[in-house]
Parts: structure tokens; sequence; C-alpha cells
């Protein structure tokens, strides 16, 4: 079968399409037959090398895929061959307390596809059947493989951690991004009036379009006077962040007493400066994300299937194009998903 791999760390031009032993199932395993393949920003820090991941070379980067299950191998009850599959990207021991709890993201002896063990970016994956998700029938695998870690991110992020109610207002950083577009749509769909920032004016009204109910530029005003301004000058409810930098730490100055920020993101800026005092005096609350569980995840793909959520698709190219994604991705000029199509 076809995979993409890279043997160094570095650019995009280290991605090479070869030939590799198609993977066998084993006992509690599936092979699934990939239809489409989600492409997301750690994908490109795998690459480089700047993941802080322990990898071993050569490597198959990706953590989202999608498609239909080719073989089972022994004891395997869950699923069958023909069915249409969506992955989760965390394989577990299936044994420890906290698999066995129900919280399996926080096993300790996880792998993460495409990033400690093999991932996505091939023809074919053998994964434990645990991992498997149905697809609802109206859903493609396009929209499938798109909506894995976005939406059960964001689900994670909005609907367990943050806990957004009817009636509250959610400020949504970088709200152009794939967690973000699918974060707006859940914040809708859960009652908010939902604000967001972008960093282009061309976004804005992509964003809006996308249902934001207002947008801002946040190179060129202020997102704390807007926020402020938006609520009249109480301040939002939930600030959902994936950015970091200032827009963790200023966030506060446009928060409402007893409001809550959840951030699940640092590419603006790893450490900041955080002001304590106004922390504990307005009983502001800072709640960090990072994954989902697979329960979570198979109520994402319900309500995909129910069309609550429409996932945002900017492109999709052929395997053997896995560079010039990944190039698209680096320049922030997509907004919505971009995946790899292995069937062509
Ligand atoms: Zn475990």
């Amino acid at each position: 079968m076809r995979a993409v791999q890279f043997d160094t760390y570095g650019g995009p031009e280290v991605l090479t399409v070869r030939e590799v032993p198609d993977p066998v199932a084993g006992p509690f395993e599936v092979l699934v037959d990939l239809q489409a393949i989600g492409i997301n920003h750690v994908d490109l820090d795998v690459r480089d090398g700047t993941s802080r991941f322990d990898i071993t070379l050569p490597h198959t980067p990706g953590l989202e895929g999608a498609g239909i299950v080719a073989e089972v191998g022994p004891n395997v009850g869950s699923v069958k061959v023909g069915d249409r599959v969506a992955l989760s990207y965390i394989k577990t021991c299936d044994q420890c307390e906290e698999c066995l709890s129900g919280r399996e993201m926080f096993c300790p002896r996880r792998g993460l596809l495409g990033e400690q063990i093999p991932g996505t970016y091939a023809e074919r994956i053998v994964v434990p059947a645990s991992l498997c998700i149905p697809i609802p029938d109206s859903v493609s695998f396009v929209d499938a493989a798109a909506s894995i870690v976005t939406y059960g991110s964001s689900w994670h992020a909005l609907t367990t951690r943050a806990q957004v109610r009817l009636g509250e207002t959610v400020l949504i950083h970088s709200i152009g991004s794939g967690v973000g577009t699918a974060g707006l749509q859940i914040a809708k769909a859960a009652g908010a009036v939902v604000l967001g920032t972008v960093g282009s004016d061309e976004k804005i009204s992509k964003a809006l379009d996308a249902g934001a109910d207002a947008v801002i530029n946040h190179n060129t005003t202020d997102f704390v006077e807007f926020a402020l301004d938006s609520t009249g000058g109480k301040g939002v409810d939930v600030v959902f962040d994936m950015v970091g930098g200032r827009a963790f730490s200023d966030s506060m100055k446009a928060m409402r007493p007893n409001a809550r920020l959840v951030t699940i993101g640092a590419h603006g800026g790893e450490v900041v400066q955080f002001d304590v005092i106004e922390f504990f005096r307005r009983h502001i609350t800072y709640i960090s994300t990072h994954s989902q569980s697979r329960s979570e995840l198979r109520q994402v793909f319900e309500l995909l299937g129910r069309g609550v959520f429409d996932p945002h698709i900017h492109a999709v190219l052929p395997l053997s194009q896995a560079a010039e994604a990944h190039t698209m991705i680096a320049s922030r000029s997509n907004f919505g998903k971009v995946l790899l199509d292995p069937t062509i």
C-alpha cells in the first residue's frame, strides 16, 4: 500500500509517498481501508520535530481518518467488515482505572495515532476495534474525517468542561480555525451568543456567514473593547481560547465576574503574564482541556448524522499532495479543514 512518511525532520519536502507492506489485523484489531484523512496543525509540528513527542523514524503522521472496515482480527465483536467508521486517535490499554471509568484519554499507557504510533497518512491502517466510531449513513467520509479533532475537542471543551448554557455569551479566539468553527456551531447549538476574533478582514465575513453574531480582526481592533461593547460593558460568560499569549492573559479583562476561560492551544505564546489579583477578586475560572473520550465522539457523530453540525471543508487533495496540504495549513490561508483522499 502507499503511505506518506518522513525519514528526517524538516519542511513539507521531507514528506515522501512510498510503498510499504500492508498491515495485518491481530487480536482485538481491525484493518480499515481509509477513504479520507484529516490534516491538523500538530502534524506539521510532528514533521518539523517541534512536537515534543517521542517518535521513531521513519514515521507516518496523521491523527484523523475515516474509512471502511476491510478485515477484522480474532476476538472482535463490536464492528464487522463493511462498517463505515471514523477513528478515535487515542490508543489506550483499556484496562487501567482511567480506561475503565470512561476517561480513557488520561490512560498512562496511551499512544496517539500519528504521534507516538504510526498515523493515518496511508491507504490502510490497523487499529484496535475499540477506536472505531460508527459513521451515520448521511455523513460523508470527508465530513467524518474532518470532524474528529475539531468537533471532538470543541465538544469536550465547551460542553463538558465549560458547560456553556442557553443565553450565555461566548468569545472564541481564532474562530476561523477548524476547532474555532466547530466551537461556533456547538456554542450556537447550546443557545449561546457567539463573538469571534480572526486574523484578517476577509475571514470576518466568512465567520459571520458561518453563524457568528459579531467578529473582529484582532490585528486592527482591540478584542477587550469589542467584548465589553458587545455585552453592554458586562463582559462575556465564556472565552474559548486556542491561541495563548495575550489572548489568554488579557481575556480576563473581557470576562464578567464568575466567567470561565477554557484553553486548548498556545501557538500565540506558551508563557504569559497573569493578573492573579484580578483573577481571584472576580471569581474567574481558567479551565484546561486537551482531548475527548470515545463516548463524546459518539455523541458528536450522532449530532453530525442529525445535521446539527456542518463541517467546513477548505480542500481535499490526493494522498500524493501531502506536502502541498502542509504548505496550505502553514500559510493559514484556509478557512475550514484540509484533507487528503487516499483513494486517488
Ligand atoms: Zn488505560
